[in-house]
C-alpha cells in the first residue's frame, strides 16, 4: 500500500534526487575504503591522538592529498578551517595539565559534535584543529563563526574555565595544487588575525582565571593522589614501612621509553579503544604526577634528561621495549628487550588483516618489520626450506644479542591466541614450502606454522640466554580477544620440559587472570611482572590486592614494571612512569603492612620481599 502510493507519486525530480543521493554514497563509500587503507597502510597510533581520538598532523597530509584529488575528480569546493583555543597556554601553565587535557577533550568533542559526516578533523598541534570541509570557504567562514559563537555556551556546563574561546581561520583549498601546505599557511594567518582582533581590548587572561583557579587548586589540594586503603590494624606500620619502601631502588621490568612520534618505540602500537579510567584526563593522578615531575621532562638528543628522570623516580635501571635501541637512552641506564613476534609472519599476511580493524592496522608492520629483518640478512626472498628460515631467524636473534639486547618481547597476544599446539617439523616444513613465496595461507594452516616457530623462538632463548617476556594481560584495541589470552592457555608452553632452559616471564602479570598467573610462576624458570596492572588497569587500592596475593604465594617470582609509553606529544612517558612507581610503592608497604598485622611475616621479612619485587629480582635474570 505504502510502496503503491510512493511508486505513483515518484517524480521525475524524485527520481533525480534518489540518483543523486545514490552516486554521493558510492562516493563516500569509495572514499571510506580508501581511507581504510591509508589506516591500515599508517598503523593506527601513527594517525590518532590518543588523547582527542582525533586524527593527528601525519593523517592530515595522507587525507589532505587524496581530498584534493577527489575534489578535482568530481568539481567540488573544499575548504580548510584552523581552530586555535584562545588563552591554553596560561590554563595550561597556572591550571596545571591535567585541566589543560580536559579543555582539549571538550573542544575536540564540541567540534566533532558541530562537524558533519563529510568533513575530516584533526588535532595538528597542542590545541590546534584543522578542519577539511567540502564546501565553499563562504559556507565553511559562516560555519566558523557558528562554531565559535555557541562555543562559550557549552563551558558552564562542563565545567571550564569560563574565558576561554575559539580563534578561526579559513582558507579556500584550490583542486590544482598537489597537497595542503599553502592552504594551512593561510588559514592558520588569518587565524592569528582573528585572534588578534578578538583579543584587543581585554586584559591578560591571568588576571580573569584568577578566582577560577583558586577555587579549583583549593579543591584539588594535595589530597588528590590515590591511595591505598589501610587496614586500622596495620596503619602504624604502613606509615613506618613506606618511607623505607620509597628508599629502594627500583628494577623496571617493563617499559617504552621514547617520544609519540618515534616509530621504534611500538612494533605494535595500540588502536584506539577506550582508555580505562586511569588514563582518562579526569583521573586526579595526573595532576599529582605533573606535581611530582616538575621540572623533569625528558628531550630528545638528551641522554641526561633521561637518566634525571630515572633519578626523580628512584629508578636505577628501566627496560627498554623498542625495535631498535635509542641513542637517548644511556645504556647504563636502559636495557634494551626487541619484539620477536614478527617471525611469526613471514607469508602473505592478507587474510590475517581481513580479520578486523586492529588486525588490519598491526599486519602491515609485522610484515614491514619481518622483511627488515630479511634485507638486513642480506636476502631478498624467504630461502628454499624451512631449515634456512630458521637459521635466519637463528642469526637474527644472534644480531640483536650482539647489539646489547637482553630479552626478547612477543606481543602475540594482540594477534593470535595463547593456545599453542605442538605440531611436528614436517608439518611446519610442508606450510613453509607452500606459500614462502606468495599465497595466502589458511587461518589453521598459519596457526600450525606458527606454533612451530613459537616454540622454536622459546628454544632460542634458552639457548641465546635471552629471557622470553610474553605480553600476558588484556589489551587495548576493540578486537582484542580477552578469553583467547587467558594465561592458563600458556601452560603447555611454560610447563613444557623442553623449556627449562628458557626464563619465561609474563608481563603483565596476567591481568585479570593474576590469580592464576601466580599458579604458574611455580615452575623454577617463570616470573611475572605488575606493568600495566600497576600503571593504568588499577588504583593502588586495588592493586594492594593483587600484590598480597602474589606475595603469599611465590614472592621471590614477581617483579615491577611500569609499561611506561608517550601517550602524545604533550604527555610523555615519564607520567606513566610516575603512575606505576606511585602506585607500586604506595600498594606494596599497604600489602606487606597488612600481611604483618596478620601475623604472616615479620617486619624484616616484608623489607626482604618489597626488594625482591622492586629491583632484585629482575635484575638477577639479566646479570
Ligand atoms: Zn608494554
Amino acid at each position: 500500500m505504502f510502496v503503491t502510493a510512493v511508486a505513483i507519486g515518484a517524480s521525475a525530480a524524485t527520481v533525480a534526487l534518489l540518483f543523486l543521493v545514490w552516486s554521493y554514497r558510492r562516493r563516500v563509500q569509495a572514499l571510506e575504503r580508501d581511507l581504510r587503507v591509508i589506516r591500515a597502510e599508517l598503523g593506527h597510533a601513527a594517525i590518532t591522538d590518543p588523547l582527542t581520538g582525533l586524527y593527528n598532523r601525519r593523517l592530515l597530509t595522507e587525507v589532505g592529498n587524496h581530498q584534493i584529488e577527489h575534489h578535482r575528480r568530481f568539481r567540488l569546493a573544499l575548504s580548510l578551517v584552523y581552530i586555535d583555543i584562545d588563552r591554553f597556554k596560561e590554563i595550561n601553565d597556572t591550571r596545571g595539565h591535567a585541566v589543560g587535557d580536559r579543555v582539549l577533550l571538550h573542544v575536540a568533542q564540541f567540534i566533532n559534535r558541530h562537524t558533519r559526516e563529510a568533513d575530516y578533523l584533526f588535532r595538528i598541534g597542542g590545541d590546534e584543529f584543522v578542519v577539511l570541509m567540502s564546501c565553499s570557504p563562504d559556507e565553511a567562514l559562516r560555519r566558523a563563526r557558528e562554531l565559535q559563537a555557541t562555543f562559550p555556551t557549552t563551558l558552564g556546563d562542563a565545567g571550564m574555565p569560563p574565558n576561554i574561546g575559539l580563534s578561526v581561520g579559513v582558507a579556500d583549498v584550490p583542486t590544482n595544487v598537489k597537497d595542503l601546505d599553502a592552504a594551512i599557511k593561510r588559514a592558520d594567518a588569518r587565524m592569528y588575525e582573528d585572534k588578534r582582533k578578538r583579543s584587543g581590548g581585554q586584559g591578560p587572561l591571568t588576571l580573569a582565571l584568577l578566582p577560577f583557579c583558586l577555587a579549583a587548586l583549593a579543591a584539588i589540594s594535595l589530597s588528590a593522589q590515590s591511595r591505598p586503603l589501610v587496614a586500622p590494624a596495620a596503619t602504624a606500620i604502613y606509615a613506618r614501612l613506606l618511607p623505607q619502601i620509597e628508599r629502594i631502588k627500583i628494577f623496571d621490568h617493563h617499559a617504552h621509553p621514547g617520544f609519540a612520534d618515534d616509530p621504534e618505540v611500538d612494533a605494535a602500537p595500540v588502536p584506539p579503544g577506550a582508555s580505562p579510567f586511569r588514563l582518562r584526563p579526569d583521573n586526579p593522578d595526573w595532576a599529582a604526577a605533573a606535581r611530582a615531575l616538575a621540572g623533569v621532562a625528558p628531550k630528545r638528543g638528551d641522554r641526561q634528561s633521561w637518566n634525571r628522570l630515572l633519578d626523580r623516580l628512584g629508578i636505577e635501571t628501566s627496560i627498554a621495549n623498542r625495535i631498535t635501541m635509542s641513542d637517548d637512552l644511556d645504556p647504563a641506564r636502559f636495557k634494551w628487550v626487541f619484539y620477536a613476534d614478527s617471525f611469526l609472519f613471514p607469508f602473505d599476511n592478507s587474510g590475517l588483516a581481513a580479520r578486523n580493524p586492529d588486525q588490519a592496522a598491526f599486519m602491515p608492520m609485522q610484515t614491514k618489520l619481518v622483511q627488515r629483518f630479511r634485507s638486513q640478512a642480506g636476502l631478498t626472498a624467504w630461502p628454499a626450506s624451512l631449515g634456512e628460515y630458521l637459521a635466519f631467524v637463528s642469526r637474527t636473534l644472534d644480531d640483536h644479542k650482539r647489539r646489547g639486547a637482553v630479552a626478547m618481547k612477543f606481543e602475540v597476544a594482540y594477534f593470535r591466541s595463547f593456545v599453542f599446539d605442538d605440531p611436528t617439523r614436517e608439518q611446519a616444513s610442508a606450510i613453509y614450502d607452500r606459500y614462502r613465496a606468495g599465497g595466502v595461507p589458511s587461518a589453521a594452516e598459519y596457526k600450525t606454522f606458527q606454533d612451530f616457530v613459537f616454540r622454536f623462538l622459546v628454544t632460542e632463548g634458552g639457548r641465546l640466554h635471552l629471557p622470553v617476556h610474553i605480553h600476558s594481560s588484556a589489551g587495548a584495541g576493540d578486537y582484542f580477544s580477552v578469553s583467547d589470552v587467558n594465561v592458563l592457555n600458556l601452560e603447555t608452553v611454560l610447563r613444557d620440559p623442553r623449556y627449562l632452559s628458557t626464563t619465561f616471564v609474563l608481563i603483565h602479570g596476567g591481568y585479570p587472570f593474576y590469580r592464576e598467573a601466580i599458579l604458574l610462576a611455580s615452575m623454577k624458570n617463570v616470573y611475572l611482572d605488575s606493568s600495566g596492572t600497576d600503571s593504568f588497569f588499577l588504583f593502588p587500592d586495588a592493586f594492594k590486592d593483587v600484590l598480597r596475593t602474589w606475595l603469599t604465594q611465590y614472592p621471590d617470582k614477581i617483579t615491577f614494571g611500569s609499561d611506561a609509553f608517550p601517550l602524545d606529544e604533550y604527555i610523555g612517558a615519564e607520567r606513566i612512569y610516575w603512575f606505576a612507581v606511585h602506585n607500586a610503592r604506595t600498594a606494596l608497604a599497604a600489602a606487606v603492612a597488612e600481611m604483618i598485622a596478620a601475623r604472616e611475616i615479620s617486619e624484616s621479612k616484608a623489607l626482604s620481599f618489597a626488594r625482591a619485587y622492586l629491583h632484585d629480582t629482575a635484575a638477577s635474570l639479566y646479570r
